[in-house]
């Protein structure tokens, strides 16, 4: 039997949080911070479950960042249901939920960024400007808020685990990034908080990413290695569905790299792609 924490307490003030986490670390308590933007689904469950298996404390973070949305994009309408959120988040083992305002996380225009200056422009990043200097700026203040011993983050934002890992690296941060494999829906949809946008037949539509990500593998498998035929094999398989492809590429999954001609075990298939309105982003790595 799964043990409920009877409660879970909401922290809305960086501060208060701060001082929480200086307690528990002077008792001697180790910290699990679960970082997300809340509309919480079995994905970001099994990151918390995670953290409170691994920890004494585990705190969730629930805080759309406004800093790394685009003009276009959907900050205003994205889903917002703080109290459902956290009663899933007790019931997964969390202790602490994180939810400050705009305003307290921002009381001032930032004028100090973390940026990765290599990898902000590329996959992702070459559709979404600034995107990723608001999650480093604004995963780099958690951590200095909630001053976790380890953070978890999902596989399914690959290049994001990605540069919060270097950003650990580079900048010493004392957290240990756990990242945590992807949960898709029975169809293979990577699951997303955004998928709730879509209709039922652009859900179904959207599996075509899973399975046109497979395909790829199985071809690989059977000796395949050219990476034009392995992207096209996947684009093929979206496009077929109805889904409009922003980018499909490989790449080595420790440098993120792209690979250009032949794939190797240590490949990654990255992509970003439409169906109807709705942005979704997988990835597959070879083995
Ligand atoms: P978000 O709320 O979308 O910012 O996501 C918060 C965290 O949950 C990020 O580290 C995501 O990578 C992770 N996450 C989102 N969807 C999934 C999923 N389907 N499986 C595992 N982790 C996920």
């Amino acid at each position: 039997m799964r043990k409920y924490p009877k409660k879970i307490k909401i922290i809305r003030k960086a501060l208060e949080l701060q001082k929480f986490s200086k307690k528990m670390l002077g008792q001697g308590k180790s910290i699990g911070l679960v970082p997300t933007m809340g509309a919480l689904h079995k994905g970001h469950i099994h990151l918390v479950e995670t953290s409170a298996k691994n920890n004494d404390v585990t705190i969730v973070s629930i805080f759309i960042n406004p800093t790394q949305f685009g003009a276009n994009e959907d900050f205003a309408k994205y889903p917002r249901r703080l109290q459902a959120d956290a009663k899933l988040c007790a019931e997964a083992g969390a202790n602490i939920v994180f939810a400050p305002e705009p305003k307290e996380m921002y009381p001032q225009p930032l004028q100090t960024y973390v940026r990765n200056a290599e990898l902000e422009n590329v996959y992702c990043g070459k559709w979404r400007p600034g995107h990723f200097a608001g999650v480093l700026s604004v995963v780099a203040k958690l951590l200095n808020i909630a001053l976790p011993s380890r953070a978890y983050f999902g596989e399914k934002d690959f290049q994001q685990l990605h540069v919060i890992r270097k950003m650990v690296f580079d900048l010493n941060f004392p957290v240990k990034v756990i990242g945590v494999k992807t949960i898709r829906e029975k169809n293979g949809l990577a699951m997303s908080s955004r998928n709730e946008y879509m209709s039922l037949k652009e859900r179904e539509a959207a599996s075509s990413i899973y399975a046109g990500l497979m395909e790829a593998k199985k071809m690989y498998e059977r000796g395949i290695d050219s990476v034009v035929k392995l992207k096209g094999i996947v684009e093929k398989k979206i496009k077929q569905a109805g889904g409009k492809i922003q980018y499909v590429e490989i790449a080595n999954k420790n440098d993120l790299q792209p690979i250009k001609t032949k794939v190797s075990k240590n490949a990654v298939i990255l992509l970003a792609c439409h169906f109807g309105k709705t942005r979704l982003i997988d990835h597959l790595e070879f083995f």
